[in-house]
């Protein structure tokens, strides 16, 4: 088998070239070319424009049978098919649009053996006389492009894609690839449990945007500090991204007053004068458009130098695609995102609130909290993030806290505090309470439980809840405790945080962001 591996690999590189004319793999590849080939079940988690495509292309090339393709977008897939034909590949595509005739012409290819490629629209591939029908032609690989639709937590589920796991299995077990670039860890769970009956090999690979900087500031007054960011930056075509529409106005108002060439934009303007916006900014240079993230979509300015967050994003998905924006050419870009715990608690009300079910609002709580632990990350940023991803890095060396490190301190004490607090109340409680029990507050639940009675009852009263806060999320970071997402964000200590306890490891806080923020005065906690 190694024998073969290595001829199939071979004979990959020179189709790479004389059949698609490309000299070298994309970074993440290679890697899941040889995984298909090797004929293993693959999920692939790679950002836009990494080249996913060509992870099934190729095989495709060197197969017997043909590989099925599901995507979502008939023009996309009419694209797909186009570009194949210009490389000379066989390929078509089943579905709604076509007339008779092009469906006969693509089922007789797929007869004769002809086709290499066939495209389907999940809801015509769903179809048993479809299925029935393909499995005749014997394919030799299931490729599901946007395999995040099956995800009901997503923003792009699709009903059809549930049936998909059926449908791999109507179609004798064929080995399949999935392909998204939507990264996180709850995504890609979801994602392997519809879709497969054994755990696929999972490859995440191409988020790293090195010529970005990376940098998160607590929030003082967002306006000056942001007017600081553009003032250092004049000239330069930027994006400051913030949370409202007013915010959007009141600060483009602002940053003309101090003479740049600043442009509000959202999805409350008329359409005319958002189109000019675009315009303006797609077509000229010195220009920052503050802006909700409904500006972004149809932006594909290579020379963005910078974008600002004024807001803190709803996650870190959100995040590293707003910051995407900036240095599309590959050239230095700055990023600076602020964030404050009147954001925090904004995110939080809005989870809370809406009318999503408890499964869905404790990822989402999951969600932020991960965004939370980027914000106060006490090493490097672009690790942090990555990890996020599922990719594993070097120190960059290009971020806030590689370039000016943290002042931390020996959180140790702290740290034991807290995990006694855990344990003393058996793990079943979350944050909020125990701080209470920490700060020796005097509140109903204190006196029900009868944890005023508790000898960690009040030994964290130098500090203040944010404090104690801030010390729960930075200890949950750094994998001292983990939260128990189906009972109600319970924490439970881990072996790490065990020896913590005992002594046999110390654990570093990160002091500067223990109050970050203002204080908000009368808002639902
Ligand atoms: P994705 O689906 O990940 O967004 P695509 O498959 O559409 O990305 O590929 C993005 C672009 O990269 C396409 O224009 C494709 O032709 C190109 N591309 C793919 N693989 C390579 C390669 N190995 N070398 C150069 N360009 C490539
Ligand atoms: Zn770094």
């Amino acid at each position: 088998p190694a024998v073969a591996a290595t001829a199939a690999h071979s004979s990959a590189r020179t189709a790479l070239k004389t059949v698609f004319g490309f000299d070298a793999f994309k970074p993440g590849q290679e890697a899941v070319v040889d995984a298909v080939l090797a004929g293993r079940d693959v999920l692939a988690v790679m950002p836009t424009g990494s080249g996913k495509s060509l992870c099934y292309q190729l095989p495709a090339l060197m197969r017997d049978g043909p590989v099925v393709v599901v995507s979502p977008l008939i023009a996309l897939m009419r694209d797909q098919v186009r570009q194949m034909r210009d490389y000379g590949v066989a390929a078509g595509s089943l579905n709604s649009a076509n007339d008779a005739d092009e469906n006969r012409r693509v089922w007789g290819a797929l007869r004769d053996g002809t086709l290499r490629l066939v495209y389907a629209a999940p809801e015509r591939l769903v179809r048993e006389d479809t299925v029935a029908m393909l499995r005749d032609c014997r394919p030799s690989l299931l490729a599901i492009d946007e395999a995040h639709c099956v995800s009901q937590w997503g923003h792009d589920f699709r009903p059809e894609y549930l049936a998909l796991g059926q449908v791999r299995a109507a179609l004798g077990g064929v080995q399949t690839i999935a392909l998204t670039a939507t990264a996180d860890a709850a995504t890609r769970a979801d994602i392997v449990a519809r879709l497969f009956e054994v755990e696929p090999e999972v490859f995440v690979q191409g988020f790293d945007r090195p010529n970005l900087f990376l940098a998160m500031q607590p929030k003082g007054s967002a306006r000056n500090q942001v007017a600081a960011f553009v003032a250092q930056r004049t000239g330069a075509n930027g994006i400051v991204y913030c949370s409202s529409r007013k915010k959007t106005e009141e600060l483009a108002e602002y940053l003309r007053g101090q003479g740049h060439r600043a442009l509000a934009y959202h999805a409350g303007l008329e359409k005319e004068r958002r189109d000019e916006v675009q315009d303006t900014f797609q077509a000229e240079d010195g220009i920052v458009v503050v802006a909700t993230v409904a500006f972004g979509m149809g932006i594909d300015k290579p020379d963005v130098r910078y974008v600002a967050h004024a807001d803190l994003p709803k996650s870190v998905e959100a995040y590293y695609q707003e910051i995407g924006r900036a240095g599309r050419d590959g050239l230095p870009a700055d990023t600076l995102t602020l964030y404050g715990l009147d954001d925090m608690r904004l995110r939080r009300v809005q989870i809370e609130e809406s009318d999503a079910s408890e499964a869905q609002k404790r990822v989402e709580r999951q969600r932020f909290n991960a965004l939370v632990a980027l914000c106060e990350a006490p090493r490097c940023r672009r690790q942090t993030l990555l990890a996020y991803f599922g990719e594993t890095t070097e120190p960059c060396g290009h971020c806030d806290l590689c370039l000016q490190g943290v002042e931390t301190f020996d959180g140790t004490i702290e740290a034991q505090k807290a995990m006694s607090a855990i344990l003393r109340t058996g793990e079943r409680f979350g944050t909020e309470h125990l701080v209470q029990i920490l700060t020796g507050a005097d509140t109903e639940a204190i006196r029900r439980f009868g944890h005023d009675r508790l000898p960690t009852y009040g030994v964290g009263k130098e500090r203040d809840a944010n404090g104690w806060r801030s010390i729960f999320r930075q200890i949950y970071a750094a994998g001292l405790i983990q939260i128990d997402i189906v009972q109600h964000g319970r924490w439970t200590v881990t072996d790490r945080g065990r020896r913590v306890l005992r002594g046999e490891e110390r654990i570093e806080i990160r002091r500067d962001v223990m109050t970050a923020g203002p204080k908000v005065k009368g808002k639902a906690p």
